[in-house]
């Protein structure tokens, strides 16, 4: 069994609870770990807590130093951490080299912020005497890192990175069926020299670990990325304490092509930004929207492409020229997606490729990847958040009607347009809802751009120089008493 991490030693749960993980590829178990009750979340915060005050004091460089120390660890075990997210998560290797680099390289860049964290000073009216004013940035406290299934290493990263680097101690609650390579990565750090209690893993369910977690008085900050749903949930719990809450939900990115755009640049933006990782991504370009005069030159080279997937376990290649792409990490995911579909093709939208769950590989949580048109704008495939491979296509007259249907949702996360007109990446970048506005470019989070969404897509951003600034408290200090 993979055990809990807490206080620097890994922990079964006080209950002795413990549930398999299943390898989407092959529906088998390849682990147990242990289901965390309220008591372990509580053991976890006060080891946070406990670890805080040295934490929290230590010089910014030697923080700095103990971290990097974890990287290179981590650094070091790539390929057999990449192995076991491809089991836990579904992910090809290539896909999950990809994001345990990202990690790194999303934890590296706050690890070179730790020292450059500044407040400021100002010399203060002498009507009470003389005085000067500071405004003093410190730590918070203990964080809780809410992370989803779908990048559950690259969002740790986005937690961990600039809390742990501005001083502040962390308790992580990773997806009920992606905890291990979170596990492996925490006991790396431990090694590294990371304190006891700076940097804990709880395994266990949303619904107990994860409420116990956000609830927990101590808990000063919850960064959370995962569904609108529980981030309303989590926003509820938070509220009546006025912790500092950052929801990263749930989006269904617009992508705009007009008639002047280099269409095989944009075929392959598309392609990837939809069906990277299965199509289980936030920011993955989930309606496009085509200019008439280019659209069955666009479809069709969309959908050669698209055909190019092949399904797979992710631990083997495709072959070529084809690409790999392995299963949805939950049967659940996949029953969501075949509803959404249903939905829409029982009211006249038009499969062009894939169209389900396909006959084979006959285990494992598949489903094949699929282009649809004339889906009707009020279906659920274009309103609610499709968590997969597909991906709906629609025919526009103007860029006008291109924005006003790209706005035509409840959220707010990422958004694209392929042009070279400036007036029209003008009208774009101000017009198009969302929290991030790509211009000729495949959606991609940038960890240099402060990255989150608008509307049901939530509040608060990640990545960035500007995120540590939610992993800091602002105090302001007069100093007086100093005339003669
Ligand atoms: P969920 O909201 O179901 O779960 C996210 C995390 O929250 C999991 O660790 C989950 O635990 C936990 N959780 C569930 N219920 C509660 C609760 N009541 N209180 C506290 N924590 C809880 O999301 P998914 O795992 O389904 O992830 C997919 C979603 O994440 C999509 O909507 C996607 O768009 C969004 N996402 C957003 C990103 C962004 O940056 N905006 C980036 C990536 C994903 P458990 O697994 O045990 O249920």
């Amino acid at each position: 069994m993979a055990l809990m991490f807490i206080d620097g030693v890994p922990v079964a749960a006080r209950s002795g609870a413990e549930r398999p993980i299943i390898d989407p590829a092959t529906e088998e178990p390849i682990e147990t770990v242990p289901v965390a009750g309220a008591e372990d979340v509580d053991a976890a915060v006060q080891a946070a807590q406990r670890a805080f005050a040295d934490w929290s004091h230590r010089d910014a460089d030697d923080r700095a130093h103990i971290l990097r120390a974890g990287v290179e660890r981590v650094r070091a075990e790539l390929p057999s951490l990449a192995a076991l997210l491809c089991h836990e998560q579904g992910k090809p290797v290539a896909e999950a080299s990809g994001e345990l680099s990202h990690f790194l390289h999303g934890v590296e860049f706050y690890i070179d912020l730790a020292s450059k964290i500044r407040g400021s000073y100002t010399a203060l009216p002498s009507s009470l005497g003389p005085a000067y004013g500071m405004v003093i940035k410190r730590p918070i406290g203990v964080c809780a890192a809410i992370v989803p299934y779908n990048f559950p290493i690259t969002l740790l990263g986005t937690k961990i990175g600039p809390a742990l680097a501005a001083g502040n101690t962390v308790v992580a609650k990773p997806a009920e069926t992606t905890p291990l390579t979170t596990l492996r990565i925490a006991e790396l750090f431990a090694a590294a020299g990371l304190p006891p209690g700076v940097f804990n893993v709880v395994t266990g369910s949303g619904p107990v670990a994860g409420e116990a977690l956000v609830s927990h008085p101590a808990v000063r900050r919850v960064a959370f990325t995962g569904g609108t749903e529980t981030g309303r949930r989590v926003m509820a719990l938070a509220g009546p304490r006025f912790k500092r809450v950052s929801l990263e939900l749930g989006g269904s990115d617009p992508v705009i092509v007009c008639p002047d755009a280099d269409l095989d640049a944009a075929v392959k933006g598309v392609v990837i930004g939809r069906f990277f990782n299965a199509g289980q991504a936030c920011l993955a370009a989930k309606r496009v929207y085509v200019f008439a005069e280019i659209y069955d030159q666009f479809v069709e080279q969309l959908v050669a492409r698209v055909r190019r997937y092949e399904l797979g376990p992710g631990w083997t290649k495709a072959a070529r020229p084809n690409v790999r792409m392995g299963p949805l990490n939950a049967p659940a995911v996949r029953d969501t997606l075949s509803a959404q579909l249903a939905d829409a093709t029982a009211r006249g939208a038009r499969v062009l490729c894939g169209g389900g769950v396909p006959p084979e590989p006959e285990r494992g949580f598949y489903f094949a990847p699929t282009v649809v048109a004339d889906a009707p704008h009020d279906s659920r495939l274009v309103q609610e958040e499709v968590f997969g491979p597909i991906l709906p296509v629609f025919r526009v007259a103007s860029l006008d009607e291109a924005i006003r249907l790209a706005n035509d949702s409840a959220y707010g996360l990422g958004s694209s347009i392929w042009t070279s007109n400036v007036k029209w990446i003008h009208r774009a970048a101000h017009e198009l809802d969302a929290g991030m506005t790509w211009v000729n470019q495949l959606h991609y989070g940038y960890d240099e751009l402060p990255f989150g969404g608008l509307k049901d897509s939530g509040i608060g951003r990640e990545h960035g120089p500007e995120a540590i600034e939610y992993y800091l408290e602002t105090k302001s200090v007069v100093v007086g008493g100093l005339g003669e």
